[in-house]
């Protein structure tokens, strides 16, 4: 999409260890103009879905993910990443952390992933696939079906595009690094 990619070469940061920072226009400071074109452009692509319910996982993937709720008008449901003590029945899961390098459980209740549920899963990242795999389990763990799953930037010199896409899930993303080497962004094509 090249309203992403145009921001990425022009505002994004690049750090050590395949980070690319995009703070002043999605992690920290939102350009919420780009985030509705961007859910626009998912919209578009998963046109063909049978979406009921979209599915994320906190923090960074609610304001995508809220977007394309609003535009499908179809429920928003995001896993917690704290064990809510007064949540019941409901679906745990660990994720390793490719940012933070440590494990973190998510939860969702039972009340808002069921059987009857096919949902698309939105975040902003995808890099080693370990958040997507992650809610692919609670949506195993709930009976629900996976649609799909969006991205807003993808690093494909990370595994995790690979893996989904061979385990034959629908996978898109909105704008793919290519390569952070020597902290110069290369977008693919
Ligand atoms: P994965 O689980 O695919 O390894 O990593 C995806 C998650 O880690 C995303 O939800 C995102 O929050 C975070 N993440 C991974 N790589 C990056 C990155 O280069 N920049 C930022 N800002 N977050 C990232």
């Amino acid at each position: 999409m090249k309203a992403l990619k145009d921001r990425i070469i022009k505002d994004g940061k690049c750090f050590p260890g395949g980070i690319l920072k995009v703070d002043s226009f999605i992690n920290h400071q939102m350009d919420a103009s780009l985030m509705r074109s961007m859910a626009v452009e998912f919209v578009r692509r998963f046109a063909s879905a049978r979406i009921n319910k979209i599915i994320t996982v906190e923090a960074s993937g609610i304001a995508p993910a809220i977007m394309v709720g609003n535009l499908l008008e179809l429920p928003v449901v995001f896993a917690k990443k704290k064990k809510p003590s007064t949540m019941e029945h409901m679906l745990c899961t660990t994720i390793h952390s490719f940012t933070k390098g440590k494990d973190y459980t998510v939860c969702v209740s039972q009340e808002y992933l069921g059987p009857e549920d096919r949902v698309l899963f939105i975040d902003d990242f995808l890099a080693n696939g370990n958040a997507a795999l992650g809610i692919l389990d609670l949506v195993k763990q709930a009976g629900a079906s996976l649609e799909g799953m969006g991205f807003l930037i993808e690093k494909s010199f990370q595994n995790g595009g690979n893996e989904l896409r061979r385990m034959g899930i629908h996978v898109e993303s909105l704008a793919i690094v290519d390569s952070l080497d020597n902290c110069t962004i290369q977008l693919h094509d």
